[in-house]
Parts: C-alpha cells; structure tokens; sequence
C-alpha cells in the first residue's frame, strides 16, 4: 500500500466539485475547490491546511463561507492557491462582513493567498482576522516552472487552463512513500503504534542511522516499549517507492493547449480526477460552456497512462443516466476501438 492520500469526492460525482484529500499519518488535509462543503464535517474541515482552487464560478466557490465559520477562531493559516483575480475576490467576500469584533478573538485565522498567472507571475496576499481582513500588500514574484509549492514530504504543481476565464488543475505528489511491512516488523519483535509515523519522519528527513527511535505499542501484555536504531529499521522493515500522485482537472475546454497541459500535468499519475461535464452527443454544448466530454475525459487519462480516473461534475441534465457519462469514459480510457476521442487541432502528444 503506497497511499499517501484518501480522497473523497465530497458531493459525489454529480453534485458540486469539492475533493479532500486527507494526508495520511500527516495530520492535515487538502481541499480542491470550494463547492457546497455541507457534507464535511467540523473535524475534516479543521484538518484543511490548504485549498487548491480551480476558478471563482459559483458552484466552485459558495462554499468558502463554510470553511471560513468553522476556522474563523482557531490560531491557524489556511494556505488558499487559485487563478488570476483570487486574493481580490476572496478580499471583496470578506469585505461583505462586518468585523468589528475581531479585536476579541482570541485566536485568529489567516488566509495566505498564492495566485498563479498565464505569464508565469505569482500573486501572493494575507488576509488576517486581526486586521479585519483588510488587504495588505501584493507581493509579485516571477516563476518558469509549474511547480507552486515545495514542502520535505510534497509537492504541488499547478498549470493554467482555459475555460474561457484562466483556471488552474493541480497536481499533489508525495515525493517518497515509505512503506512499513507488518510481517517484518513483528519479526524483530515490535508492534505497530502511532511511534511509525516518527519513523517515516526520520527517513524522509534522511536522520542518521544511529537516530534512537522509541517503539511503542499496545500488546496483550499490555503498554510495550524498545528504543531501536533508525538504520536497522531501514534495512529490516521499510521499503522507500515513488509517491503517490493526485491529478485534479476541472473546468476545462478542449483546445490543444489545454490537452498538452493536461497530459504533461498528469502523465503517470496514479489517480487522475477529471470532470466528464457532458456526453460526446452534446459536444456543443460542452463547446459552449468550455466544458470536456466524457470521451475526451477518458482520452485524456488514457493519453496520460494514469493508473485509475475518477469522473466528476456530471451535468445535472443527465439526471437519472448518469452511468451513460461514466461508460463513455470508461470506453476512451480503455481504449476501445474507435471510442477515443479525436485531439483538437494541432495537439502535440509527446514526453
Ligand atoms: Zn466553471
């Protein structure tokens, strides 16, 4: 099991785009758009300690209220990522409340902005309860690469689509996963507990090998504990694999830049999230809405090799056939003949 991440589609496949995406062992969570987040519960929503946001449409977006009530008396940051014009917008919706209050809170929440910019620029901002909310300075920095945030255990990429407005699909990778074996570790005579997180800590941060680590567990006999050190844990019972990797793509129109960036985003992601807004017979439609198919969906996780694809933000139209859209995917993504959808234009698919 490498799983870095559990990801729940908060509203499901049909109703408004929100994926959390809960850092196992990590105490934290990461949430792609801000949809209707009714289903989340106070607990899930104190873990988010970043919102990954695609674009400012309404069904993308109503739900910052929610997070911002529920965090609004914590002594936290909440890291929010978004497309061109986010820190203004998140700065108009708080202006809209009164805060003359927030003198006597205690604990306050602030909101770190990053927006990403078509021409490589970044945008970044605090809103801080302390200070009503009141934007500050701008700061602009300039960047070639996609990458958008660089932490020990991860990364977040980001690249701007089109949807007639700019709109960003995320990539979040674990860059190693360490991978504990029970079997070995019961072997040396240690139990499981909350101790292999400390453990996975230290080899990611490449500790020493003579770094004491403290094992302790819950045993028949009662509380156990053995101090062992770090490198005779690597070499007996973990074994260090690429991370996994989480593709998140929506809204967005089928253009040949879009698809070049989808593909090189995702290329070998192990779960790719894409929305499958219409089907093929109604590319008219998602034309007009800038939207993808589900055949181009499918296409497009094909083309990029991933390991599985979940669809989402189904139309509501398809109310009571929505397995047709997941079909249609499912058919491009298997590469049935003649399912696949044909690429726009002058599309390069390369490395
Ligand atoms: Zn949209």
């Amino acid at each position: 099991m490498r799983s870095a991440f559990e990801l729940e589609l908060v509203n499901g496949p049909t109703g408004d785009p929100v994926l959390f995406a809960d850092l196992i062992q990590g105490g934290r969570a990461f949430l792609f758009d801000l949809g209707d987040l009714a289903p989340l519960s106070p607990r899930k929503l104190l873990r988010v300690s970043d919102v990954l946001l695609s674009h400012t449409h309404l069904d993308h977006f109503c739900g910052f209220e929610r997070l911002l009530r529920v965090a609004l008396g914590r002594e936290r940051t909440i890291r929010l990522i978004g497309p061109e014009g986010t820190i203004e917008r998140v700065a108009w919706r708080l202006a809209s409340y009164n805060w003359n209050l927030a003198a006597s809170y205690r604990e306050a929440l602030t909101l770190e902005i990053l927006e990403i910019l078509e021409s490589g620029a970044r945008r970044r901002a605090r809103l801080a309860l302390r200070d009503r909310f009141r934007l500050g300075p701008v700061e602009h920095t300039s960047h070639a690469d996609t990458v958008v945030r660089a932490e020990p255990r991860l990364t977040i990429r980001a690249v701007v689509l089109d949807h007639a407005i700019p709109c960003l699909a995320f990539a979040l990778e674990e860059r190693q996963h360490v991978q504990i074996w029970r079997n070995r570790l019961e072997a040396l005579g240690l139990g499981i507990g909350p101790w292999l997180r400390y453990v996975k800590e230290a080899v990611l941060q490449e500790a020493p090998e003579d770094t004491p680590i403290t094992a302790r567990w819950r045993s028949a006999e009662g509380v156990r504990e053995r101090t062992v050190p770090l490198g005779l844990l690597r070499r007996e019972v973990l074994d260090i694999v690429p991370g996994q990797r989480v593709v998140y793509v929506t809204d967005c129109a089928w253009t040949a830049r879009n698809v070049e960036r989808v593909l090189a985003l995702a290329r070998g992601a192990d779960t790719l999230v894409i929305e499958a807004a219409f089907l093929d017979a109604d590319r008219a439609q998602a034309r007009a809405r800038h939207h993808l198919t589900a055949r181009e969906a499918g296409t497009l996780a094909r083309l990029a090799g991933v390991r599985r694809v979940l669809p989402f933000h189904f139309s509501p139209r398809y109310a009571g056939r929505f397995h047709l859209l997941e079909e249609e995917l499912r058919r491009a993504f298997e590469g049935r003949p003649g399912a696949p959808a044909d690429l726009p234009g002058d599309v390069r698919v390369g490395a």
